[in-house]
């Protein structure tokens, strides 16, 4: 398959990002109001001039204080010396044949994050986003995590995610027709319920509905199980829940998901039963790799059902995203199939998810971030010259 990798893609403000300005875009209102309060904006005029920023900034995706129409010419100036709208860089953007897009964005030395947009085949379209840069879980099918975790990413550099898609598919304002950034997930790099502060504080901004405007039910945050914090962020988000399962007995999901040592999976359903706003309408997703030979077949998907008696679920059968150096091979389809007959006959919603963005390792459990990459080929070489003066 062909891949169209635009390096360097243009982001148009790079003329911002060597400056110590304060960024303001990726802030929340709270955030906002403060430093306008620290700059010397009247106490009394702070909530509407950060009422007006708000709304330019992620209403109208402006770039430029220039573009604020409604405030001052003078005080327009003395806000663009102190504060930047500038975007992180993109160090790399590519395009899959199926229109799948991945960003790499480099967040602050060091600090490269992968996020995803996925273009559904209706008018509809996701974006994957990360949390983390690398993930302290192991799951054995997993690329992401076989690179240790950097750090969280802060709810800035979330929204930033979005804001740079929003920016590279040319859909400001927000109020535009025909969008095609209308879901996030919560699939990209980490594990969101390790930082789950920052996670609720980026839905804030997300979803207000005078800003990005993406409503609170099409976002979708994926944890591996990370139980204490499984109602919580329900409560706190009102996002949609999707566990990564996997395995449907304790013995096989600790083999390929070592977090399930430490929350075992009674303990994980019953998090799903009490997942707050739960119901049919808004059903809780269960993520099904399918590992050849390990998890799939016919009794396994019997397990799966018993599983999940009295949960209003569906799953959604991902095909194994190989990987470099990956120890297990993607179910064939016919047991693939078979799984899902055995899965929707007992009631569930099971659709196969297509894969998407293969051809630029863009599917789910495939991010990385380029600076790891980078280090193993660097260390590889450094190895063989090492090999070499021996
Ligand atoms: N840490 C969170 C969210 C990120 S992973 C979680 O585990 O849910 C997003 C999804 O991709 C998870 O369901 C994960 O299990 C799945 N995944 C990981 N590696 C994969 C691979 N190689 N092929 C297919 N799906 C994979
Ligand atoms: Fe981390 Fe999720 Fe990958 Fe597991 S599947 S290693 S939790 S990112």
């Amino acid at each position: 398959m062909s891949t169209t990798l635009i390096s360097n893609a243009p982001t148009g403000v790079t003329l911002h990002q060597a400056d110590n300005r304060i960024r303001l875009v990726g802030l929340g209102r709270k955030e906002i109001a403060k430093h306008l309060t620290d700059f010397g904006i009247e106490p009394k005029k702070v909530r509407m001039r950060t009422k007006q920023i708000f709304h330019w900034i992620y209403n109208y995706g402006v770039t430029d204080w220039l573009q604020m129409t409604n405030i001052a010419k003078g005080l327009r100036a003395e806000l663009e010396a102190a504060f930047s709208l500038a975007r992180p860089e993109i160090i790399e953007r590519q395009i899959s044949v199926d229109g799948t897009r991945k960003y790499l964005i480099r967040m602050a030395p060091g600090i490269e994050v992968e996020s995803v947009f996925i273009p559904d085949v209706s008018k509809t379209g996701a974006l994957c986003v990360s949390s983390q840069v690398g993930c302290t879980l192991t799951c054995k099918f997993c690329h992401t995590g076989t690179q240790k975790l950097v750090r969280n990413l802060t709810a800035q550099e979330i929204v930033l995610q979005v804001i740079a898609a929003r920016d590279d598919l040319g859909e400001w304002p927000t109020t535009q027709e025909n969008r095609k950034l209308t879901n996030i997930v919560f699939m990209g790099m980490g594990e969101p319920l390790y930082n789950t502060e920052q996670v609720g504080d980026s839905l804030d901004i997300i979803c207000d509905p005078e800003g990005l405007g993406i409503g609170r039910r099409r976002i979708t945050v994926s944890t591996s199980g990370v139980v204490p914090e499984i109602g919580p962020m329900g409560a706190r988000t009102s996002a949609m829940l999707a566990i990564s399962l996997h395995a449907a007995n304790d013995e096989l999901r600790e083999q390929i998901m070592p977090i399930n040592r430490k929350y075992p999976l009674k303990e994980l359903m019953q998090a799903c039963r009490d997942y707050p706003g739960v119901s049919n309408s808004r059903r809780i997703t269960f993520e099904y790799v399918m590992l050849k030979d390990v998890n799939d077949q016919p009794w396994h998907a019997k397990q799966l059902i018993k599983l999940l008696i009295g949960i209003p679920a569906k799953v959604n059968l991902i095909p194994f995203n190989p990987w470099p150096g990956s120890e297990y091979e993607c179910s064939d389809w016919e047991t693939i199939e078979t799984f899902a007959d055995i899965v929707n006959r007992a009631g569930y919603a099971s659709p196969i998810r297509t894969p998407r963005g293969r051809d630029i390792l863009a599917a789910c459990g495939q991010l990385k971030s380029e600076s790891e990459k980078m280090r193993a080929s660097e260390r590889r070489k450094l190895e063989k010259s090492s090999a070499v003066n021996k």
